[in-house]
């Protein structure tokens, strides 16, 4: 394929096609008759003719080898498939009586007979054509089902065509109901649509249904070569292998594209890929492979080098967008799917260069591309100036290269390591400054068992003291935790409690109006059972501490607006509008979700002159 560019951009020239450029001065508007319409010359009249429907001819040949032919049909399919064509094949298979007029419905119409030829020319009295779109009124279907109560004139069986049948009003759908439900033998409809949502199902149901496929690049690439070579127009491979792509799946469109290019070639040379591309208004594919490789590479500089030349060139540029989206889904399918690169469908440009880029390439950065093009398609589209919305989002997709993945950013945020870049101190680990806390706030942290890091220092402060240090709510509920003794006192420690006082054998609360009121009780007798020693627990009106729960709560929300105003998260949610935090996990955090190195809250250690606890109220 030639190259939309030389290394220095030749001077502007007004009247040289562009590659970029849609043709404005299209010959095919003013030479169109001189050239046969190949759709129309080339149209399908047998099924063998059809390429890409293979699964719906081999039901419908089945069910005339059968003789078990359905009375009405659906074809369903994007515009442009071979739904009409299809229908009138079908009309013709129901009618063919053979070369000597003795024959029956088949599957393969002789193409000679009175009826075949008839119907090939649209003048058969009793295969009716009607397109609902233009048609959708109850007296239109009553029209229909009057007309099915005569016999038809010269063939066996009555064909009425409904195309766009889901345009029809529901008042003629039901109309047509009735005579779907008990059809006269001799009549048979074939039913047209692009919507099969809007079909009532009443009247799907009754139908035998085909689904038209899009036709693969490949068979289109060879349909279309067939074609060229039987009107004797070289054209090049290159040239083929876009029309096909701009078929999107339909023969005829993309025989109406050929019309085009061969009204353009010049005289009887060949019809070549730049010409083309020129007419479909594409970019050339090296050039938006040499794009997404800059950008992907973090190089700016190269990539608006390009867009430069293309903008002297009159690049489409919404179109040039689509291309790096459409390169950017195919290197993400060749990464995945390795038999791809071997694939017919796929041009060689993006087979070859297409493939070694899949492979330098990493999936996340993938999946960043294709998210960032998304939003930019609309953006490009919608500028004021396309050329600098481009250049914007291919510096943006540039930036984004150098940006780590987010789980390189997460990994930097837990990794001590990397602390100066993520300056997050209740992330890291209390190991990192274990030079900070005293002996004293050691003990007073008290995490016991829950931060293996700490372990070392509070078992050296805790060692000479023989009882269970109980000095925070998150220390019973630890211990209560490790016993196994009651689940449900557990459970109710943690959302029912807010600690009001707790000191060496006193324990006083304010409990939550549902919590069970045993539960006071309940906590004296596991104290008693984990320490030895008698507590007194009490119930208070004081307000006390937050919950357990709702402590964990707080923490993870401080977490969440933590995460949120961190520079580097702020650089991701910018790089991808509409993105939001859902998670934020913190692995320092203990089994409750708090944090082991700070002060538990609401840890309150008794006055000196609090009342002595046999002095306390005793609760049941
Ligand atoms: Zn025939």
């Amino acid at each position: 394929m030639a190259g939309l560019f030389d290394d220095d951009p030749p001077p502007p020239d007004p009247t040289a096609p562009s590659l970029f450029e849609g043709a404005p001065d299209a010959p095919a508007k003013h030479h169109a008759a001189a050239y046969r319409v190949l759709a129309r010359a080339y149209r399908p009249l047998t099924f063998a003719d059809l390429i890409g429907q293979e699964a719906m001819v081999r039901t419908l040949r089945n069910a005339f080898a059968l003789n078990r032919v359905a009375h009405a049909f659906m074809l369903t399919g994007v515009r442009g498939i071979g739904k009409t064509t299809t229908a009138r094949i079908i009309a013709r298979c129901l009618n063919c009586i053979g070369p000597d007029g003795a024959g029956g419905p088949t599957a393969d119409p002789c193409g000679v007979c009175a009826n075949c030829r008839a119907i090939l020319a649209d003048r058969h009295p009793d295969v009716i054509e009607m397109d609902a779109a233009s048609r959708t009124g109850v007296d239109d279907a009553r029209e229909i089902i009057e007309a099915t109560r005569f016999r038809p004139m010269q063939a066996r069986a009555k064909v009425f065509i409904i195309d766009e049948v889901h345009m029809l009003s529901k008042n003629a759908f039901n109309a047509l109901l009735k005579t779907l439900e008990e059809p006269p033998p001799h009549v048979k409809f074939i039913f047209a649509t692009t919507e099969l949502r809007k079909v009532p199902v009443t009247v799907l149901s009754r139908c035998m249904r085909f689904d038209l496929r899009r036709v693969p690049i490949a068979d289109l690439t060879t349909r279309f070569a067939e074609i060229a070579e039987r009107e004797s127009v070289p054209i090049e491979p290159a040239a083929l292998d876009m029309l096909a792509r701009a078929a999107d799946g339909s023969v005829r469109d993309g025989l109406s594209l050929l019309d085009q290019a061969i009204a353009q070639r010049d005289d009887a040379g060949p019809v070549t890929a730049t010409a083309v591309a020129a007419m479909l208004g594409l970019a050339d594919r090296t050039l938006i492979i040499d794009l997404l490789e800059h950008v992907l590479a973090g190089a700016i500089e190269p990539a608006l080098a390009i867009t430069d030349r293309a903008h002297a060139h009159g690049a489409d540029f919404p179109q040039l967008v689509e291309d790096l989206l459409g390169l950017t889904h195919t290197l993400t399918r060749l990464k995945t799917i390795p038999g791809l690169r071997a694939s017919p469908d796929l041009p060689e440009a993006e087979r070859v260069r297409g493939a070694a880029l899949a492979d330098r390439v990493g999936m996340p950065e993938l999946a960043r591309a294709w998210q960032v093009l998304l939003k930019g398609v609309t953006e490009v589209a919608t500028a004021p100036d396309p050329r600098a919305a481009t250049d914007m989002l291919l510096i943006r997709l540039a930036y984004l290269a150098d940006l780590p993945s987010p789980a390189d950013l997460v990994r930097n945020l837990t990794n001590p390591e990397s602390q100066a870049a993520a300056p997050s101190p209740s992330a890291v680990p209390a190991a990192t400054r274990a030079d900070a806390p005293s002996r004293s706030r050691a003990i007073a942290a008290g995490g016991g068992a829950i931060s293996a890091a700490r372990q070392p220092v509070i078992q050296q402060a805790t060692a000479p003291d023989p009882t269970p240090r109980l000095t925070s709510l998150r220390d019973i509920a630890t211990a209560l935790a490790a016993s196994r003794a009651n689940p449900h006192l557990h459970a109710h420690l943690v959302h029912s409690v807010h600690l009001v006082r707790l000191a060496p054998g006193l324990f006083e609360f304010r409990p939550e109006p549902d919590a069970p009121r045993s539960l006071a009780a309940d906590l004296g007798a596991f104290l008693h059972t984990h320490t030895g020693q008698r507590w007194t627990v009490a119930i208070s009106t004081e307000p006390g501490a937050p919950t357990l729960a709702q402590q964990a709560d707080a923490t993870i929300t401080a977490r969440h607006a933590a995460a949120t105003d961190h520079h580097l998260v702020r650089a991701i949610l910018a790089a991808f509008p509409g993105a939001t935090i859902t998670t934020v996990e913190d692995k320092s955090l203990d089994a409750y979700g708090l944090p082991t190195d700070a002060p538990p809250d609401g840890l309150v250690f008794a006055p000196d002159d609090a009342m002595p606890a046999d002095e306390m109220p005793e609760l049941d």
